[in-house]
């Protein structure tokens, strides 16, 4: 289908953008990858009168370090992130997930920032940033603020921003060295969204866990970080008995759609397996 009408606008500068957004109200959008937006709009599910292409703005690219965290631009395509030595050497769980997103194409030009501000349950990265405790940098016509992804994500498509708000940088703290993580995601085909996915970051002690953190994709109407599970597991050496425990709290926090992915029930389960499967991983990959 073809979308309807709308105004194109791109910007040079974050500054501008705003004002853009702050001037045109609820009828405009940012565009970033557009690979969520688009067809969004061609459905008509999105009637856009104006799209403000952040494309030209050069200060939302990017990936650095900075102090014990690293700073990743908004406008940063999900092709990027796999090639990144950074991200690679301090943050694997990045490099892994994105290569579980799409295929190619679509990597060359969806960004990390509109991964995470689109709202969509079915994006990868979000229950990834749960995960890791992300920060996300914000510019909105009050000015500038840091949000937790952990508290970003109020129901499907409904986010913490304003709609003068510029998601500009994702800050992540780097997880201590020798952690071990894993994302797992079950897909019916190549290229497909998750029917459940689950990340995990864990740090490992004389054989035991010391600390753990755990995101679910796509099976509620928003991601889920499930501290409760986590906490059950910190102090054990992931012996079945303690996993099968964690696993039932996981999935005690679902509530997924029944859709061409599966039924309810069958999707709650798929996240109890992908979890017992990303513990082991991330267990086996921990110094
Ligand atoms: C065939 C196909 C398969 C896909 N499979 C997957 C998959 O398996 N997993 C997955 O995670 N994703 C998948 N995607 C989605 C893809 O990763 C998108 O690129 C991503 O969700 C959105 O990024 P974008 O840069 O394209 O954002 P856009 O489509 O440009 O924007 C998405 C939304 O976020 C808003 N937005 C964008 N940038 C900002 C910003 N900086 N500040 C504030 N708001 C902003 C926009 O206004 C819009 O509402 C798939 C897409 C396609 C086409």
């Amino acid at each position: 289908m073809i979308p309807g009408a709308f105004a194109y606008h791109r910007p040079k500068s974050v500054k501008e953008a705003v004002a853009l957004l702050a001037d045109l109200g609820e009828d405009a959008r940012p565009l970033s990858g557009g690979h969520s937006l688009i067809p969004m709009m061609k459905l008509r599910l999105a009637t856009p009168e104006h799209l403000i292409d952040l494309a030209g703005i050069g200060e939302l690219k990017g990936i650095h370090a900075d102090g014990g965290d690293i700073v990743i631009g908004a406008m940063t395509t999900q092709h990027e992130l796999i090639g990144s030595d950074l991200l690679t050497a301090k943050i694997p769980l990045l490099r892994e997930a994105s290569l579980l997103i799409a295929d190619p194409q679509v990597r060359y030009v969806g960004t990390l920032g509109g991964n995470v501000a689109n709202g969509d349950p079915g994006n990868d990265m979000p229950a990834i940033m749960m995960c890791l405790g992300a920060i996300y940098q914000v510019t909105g016509k009050k000015g500038q603020k840091r949000l937790a992804a952990r508290d970003f994500y109020k129901s499907a498509y409904v986010t913490a921003l304003e709609p003068s708000d510029i998601l500009t940088a994702i800050r992540i703290p780097v997880p201590p060295a020798g952690h071990g993580s894993a994302y797992e995601k079950l897909k019916r085909k190549v290229g497909d969204y998750a029917t459940a996915a689950a990340a995990v970051v864990l740090t490992m002690s004389g054989g035991k866990v010391a600390t753990c953190s755990i995101g679910l994709t796509n099976v509620a109407d928003t991601p889920l970080w499930a501290d409760a599970a986590a906490k059950i597991l910190v102090g054990s050496s992931l012996d079945a008995v303690t996993v099968k425990k964690a696993v039932a709290a996981a999935e005690a926090i679902t509530s997924p759609a029944s859709d061409g992915r599966g039924p309810i029930k069958y999707r709650t389960k798929m996240a109890g397996v992908m979890l017992a499967r990303a513990l082991a991983r991330a267990k086996s990959r921990a110094a």
